[in-house]
């Protein structure tokens, strides 16, 4: 057996853009309040977002929803959420996801989305199939085929221009958000007795897990003021 070795630190890279450190938490999260995540069945979660419109932009309720996305997200040990997520239906999701020595930590409005574009060496992308779950979906988890590679486009929260590029789990999450502004859950691709398992199997998890969320977040908050941050 190989002795285990310390990994070493994550590349960072903030709305796209390297940065030398970042908390493990981002501080958005500490102006955030918890919202209620809502589950498969919910008609926000199928329709099609609204794009964030041009005087959304730079507004404090923008900036607010942000940061609840961020600390419902970190509360819920999830690693993307949608807006629709917390029953708001515009084109937005927050991001803090770790793979294969990159974590890519930020907020996207209005992405669109290229799934699957060759590599830099033009190397074509792949499906992969891998384990997949969801808040909406709570405790559940799924084998689902994904494109290994994405790159999403936006706008940040006061209009500037964002682009992150992921592959493999960063990739899939990436996916993954903006199917959701489309309407879309992962519970779609899968056939129909994996489907009915998961959304039948979700129900004993959405107390426990919605609990789970509260002292979470009590946590986070506690610990930040502790800090004094
Ligand atoms: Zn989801």
């Amino acid at each position: 057996m190989t002795a285990i070795e310390t990994p070493p630190e994550p590349c960072i890279r903030l709305n796209g853009m390297p940065v030398d450190a970042y908390p493990a938490i981002a501080p958005d999260a500490l102006r955030g309040r918890l919202r209620p995540i809502v589950v498969a069945g919910d008609p926000v979660l199928r329709e099609p977002c609204a794009p964030v419109a041009a005087e959304q932009f730079g507004t404090p309720e923008l900036e607010q929803l942000v940061c609840d996305l961020f600390l419902t997200m970190y509360a819920a040990d999830g690693v993307g959420l949608a807006a629709n997520q917390v029953g708001v239906g515009l084109q937005l999701f927050t991001f803090d996801v770790t793979d294969d020595g990159f974590r890519e930590v930020g907020h996207i409005c209005n992405p669109v989305i290229e799934i699957g574009p060759p590599d830099a060496e033009g190397q074509a992308s792949q499906r992969v199939t891998d384990s997949e779950g969801c808040l909406s979906v709570p405790g559940i988890y799924k084998d689902v085929a994904r494109f290994d590679h994405a790159i999403v486009r936006g706008l940040d929260w006061q209009g500037n221009p964002v682009a992150v590029e992921g592959f493999d789990y960063i990739a899939r999450c990436f996916i993954h958000e903006t199917d959701h502004l489309k309407g879309h859950l992962y519970v779609d691709y899968l056939t129909g007795r994996h489907r009915r398992d998961a959304l039948r199997g979700m129900h004993e998890f959405i107390e426990p897990l919605a609990a789970a969320r509260e002292a979470r977040a009590q946590e986070i908050l506690a610990a930040a003021g502790a800090s004094g941050s």
